[in-house]
């Protein structure tokens, strides 16, 4: 199959991106890497009338320290995330999580703000977005808001973005003292959609845990926070004890669907069987900490 017909337009600033959309009298879409609206029209799931080419605009671009954040640009490549000295010395679980991301030709082309933007429970940018606490810098015509990752995801593929507004960055906060992060899936083979991934962030004091985000992917419409299995380990020390209540309260945060070849009660297991592994990796460490 290929693509219905459809006009094109490359524009070079978000304010003519917008400008684009509201004029145009059927359905746009911005294009940014093209990895998966691509074929989603060649496979006819999306049919717009224009497609407004955001490629080529340099204000999306761009990782920078501001104040307690790290900015990074709307149309930062997945292979850019995952080389970013930056982002690895101030938010390595994009560093981890862009690794397993597809294959080098998708990471060249693929963006954040268009991984973001889609919201596709099993992507990984979603998940580690939420467990960094990030914040997500939307652009619409009436100016720019920033939205807090728990409250942007809003079901499958859906999210606060309205129509014609735009996905300009992402704003992550540079780690307290004693975080450890770590991001790791299981998925059938490397670079396919994860079966399941957790994307974890945990702040240590002494040997106490203060503070614990696990945000899951594939198990949900959205990337799903587990609330209890973060409570289970809060207070107290990070040891095999409380990774087991963890990993056992797991249950009562997710409830995955079934799907083809895989019950829900084997992707429930295999959630579990990730929080032990990747909590038994942060109890030491050289796995994860950021700061002394
Ligand atoms: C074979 C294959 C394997 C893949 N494997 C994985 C994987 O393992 N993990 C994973 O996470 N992804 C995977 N992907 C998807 C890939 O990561 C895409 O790059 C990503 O999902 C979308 O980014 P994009 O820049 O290509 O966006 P596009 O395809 O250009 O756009 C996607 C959607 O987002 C909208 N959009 C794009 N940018 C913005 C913006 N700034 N503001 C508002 N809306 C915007 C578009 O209008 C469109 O609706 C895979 C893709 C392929 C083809």
């Amino acid at each position: 199959m290929k693509a219905r017909a459809f006009d094109y337009r490359r524009v070079a600033s978000v304010a003519e991106a917008l400008d684009a959309y509201a004029a145009c009298e059927g359905e746009a879409r911005f294009l940014a890497g093209g990895q998966s609206l691509l074929p989603a029209l060649n496979l006819r799931l999306d049919a717009p009338d224009l497609l407004i080419d955001i490629g080529r605009i340099e204000a999306l671009r761009g990782i920078t320290l501001e104040g307690a954040q790290l900015r990074i640009g709307a149309l930062t490549r997945h292979a850019e995330t995952l080389a970013s000295e930056l982002i690895a010395a101030h938010a390595p679980l994009l560093t981890q999580a862009a690794a397993y991301m597809a294959h080098p030709a998708i990471r060249n082309l693929g963006t954040m703000g268009g991984s973001l933007a889609l919201s596709d429970p099993a992507s990984e940018l979603p998940a580690c977005m939420r467990a960094l606490g990030a914040e997500l810098e939307i652009t619409g015509r009436d100016g720019t808001r920033r939205v807090a990752a728990d409250d942007f995801f809003l079901d499958l593929f859906e999210n606060v973005i309205e129509p014609g507004a735009m996905l300009t960055a992402v704003r992550v906060p540079l780690p307290a003292p004693g975080t450890r992060m770590r991001f790791e899936e299981i998925a059938r083979r490397r670079g396919d959609y994860a079966l399941v991934g957790l994307a974890a962030h945990l702040v240590v004091t002494g040997a106490t845990v203060e503070s614990a985000r696990l945000a899951l992917c594939s198990v949900g419409p959205t990337p799903m926070r587990a609330p209890k299995a973060e409570a289970a380990l809060v207070g107290r020390p990070l040891d095999a004890a409380a990774i087991a209540d963890a990993t056992a309260a797991l249950a009562d945060d997710l409830a995955p669907d079934e799907d083809e070849g895989f019950s829900a009660a084997a992707r429930m297991q295999l959630a579990r069987v990730l929080l032990g592994r990747v909590l038994s990796a942060l109890m030491t460490r050289e796995h994860g900490e950021m700061a002394a």
